[in-house]
C-alpha cells in the first residue's frame, strides 16, 4: 500500500515564514484573483487562496467574470489590476472557459505582479512533493500527463533540470490510444488534466510515486484524475485528493505574492 505524500505539513511550514515576513510589512499584500464562470477546480482554487490569504494576513479581491466573458473584458480588467498601485500579484483561476487563451491573455499581466506564470506554483509543488518522497528523479521515467502552460509545460523544464527522462501525454496520446502504454512505463507519474478517472489504477507501474494535479467534482466529492483507491495499492506514494498537491500549491502562490510585495513595498 503506497504512503501518502501530503501537501498540507510542507504548506504549514511555508506558511509558518510568511506569517512573520508579512507581519514585518508596512502595508498586507494585497492579491487580485480572476475567476471566469464556473469551473469547479477553478472555484475550489479560489476558496482555497480565500480562506489562507485571511490565515496569513492578505488582502485577497476576487474579480468574478461570467463565463461567456470575451478575452478583451479579461486583459481590461488585468490592466485595471496591473495599474493599481494596491495590487501586488495577480492569478487567474484555471481552467479557463473555452473562448479564453490562457497565454495570451496571461501576457498582458505586469512581469512583476506575475506570480503564477513565472515560478508556477503547481510546478513547484509537485516538484517539492517528489522531493519529499526522497526518490532521486535521476534517470528515471518521467510521464507528465497534461501540457498546459501553467502545469504540464513548466514542469518539463523543472523535471530535465534533475535529468529525469521525460514523457509528455496530452489529448493526442489519448486519441491515439497509447496513454495506458506511457503510464505503464511510469517510474513516477503526474497527471494534471481535469478528468476524474483517466488514468487507471492497474495501470500503474508497481511501486511507481503518483502525483495527481487534477481537481473534478464528482457528486459533492472532489477526486483527481487517478483511480485513487486502485492505484494506491501498486505505488509506492500517492498524493491525496484534495490534501496533495492543492494546499501546497496555494501555499507556494502566497510565497510568490508575498515576495512581488516586498519587492514592490
Ligand atoms: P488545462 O489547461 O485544461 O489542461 C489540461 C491538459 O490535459 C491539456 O494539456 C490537454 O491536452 C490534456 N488533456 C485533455 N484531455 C486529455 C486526455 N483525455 N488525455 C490526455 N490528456 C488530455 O488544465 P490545467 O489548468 O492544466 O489543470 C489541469 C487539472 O489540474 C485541472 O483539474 C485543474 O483543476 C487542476 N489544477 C490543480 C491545481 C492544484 O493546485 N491542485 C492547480 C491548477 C490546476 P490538449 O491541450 O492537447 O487538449
Amino acid at each position: 500500500m503506497a504512503k501518502l505524500l501530503e501537501g498540507k505539513p510542507i504548506a504549514e511550514k511555508i506558511k509558518e515564514e510568511l506569517r512573520l515576513t508579512v507581519r514585518g510589512l508596512k502595508q498586507p499584500p494585497v492579491l487580485a484573483s480572476i475567476l471566469i464562470g464556473e469551473n469547479p477546480g477553478a472555484m475550489s482554487y479560489a476558496k482555497s487562496q480565500q480562506r489562507l490569504a485571511g490565515e496569513l494576513g492578505i488582502e485577497y479581491c476576487l474579480r468574478v467574470l461570467p463565463e461567456e466573458a470575451t478575452e478583451s473584458q479579461v486583459v481590461e480588467l488585468i490592466q485595471k489590476l496591473n495599474n493599481d498601485k494596491h495590487v501586488h500579484g495577480i492569478s487567474i483561476q484555471m481552467p479557463l472557459p473555452k473562448q479564453i487563451d490562457g497565454e495570451s491573455i496571461r501576457r498582458f499581466i505586469l512581469r512583476n505582479k506575475d506570480i503564477e506564470g513565472v515560478n508556477s506554483p503547481v510546478a513547484a509543488a509537485v516538484m517539492e512533493l517528489i522531493k519529499t518522497s526522497g526518490v532521486d528523479l535521476y534517470g528515471k521515467e518521467v510521464v507528465v500527463v497534461g501540457h498546459s502552460e501553467t502545469v504540464g509545460k513548466p514542469l518539463v523544464f523543472l523535471l530535465l533540470d534533475k535529468l529525469a527522462t521525460v514523457t509528455v501525454c496530452h489529448i493526442g496520446t489519448s486519441k491515439a490510444g497509447k496513454l495506458e502504454e506511457h503510464v505503464r512505463h511510469a517510474e513516477v507519474l503526474i497527471v494534471a488534466v481535469g478528468k476524474a478517472g483517466l488514468i487507471k489504477g492497474e495501470w500503474i507501474k508497481e511501486g511507481a510515486v503518483v502525483i495527481d494535479v487534477g481537481i473534478n467534482r464528482v457528486g459533492d466529492k472532489i477526486v483527481g484524475d487517478v483511480e485513487f483507491e486502485a492505484a494506491e495499492k501498486k505505488a509506492s506514494y500517492i498524493t491525496p485528493v484534495p490534501g496533495g498537491v492543492g494546499p501546497l500549491t496555494v501555499a507556494i502562490l502566497m510565497r510568490n505574492l508575498v515576495e512581488a510585495a516586498v519587492a514592490q513595498q
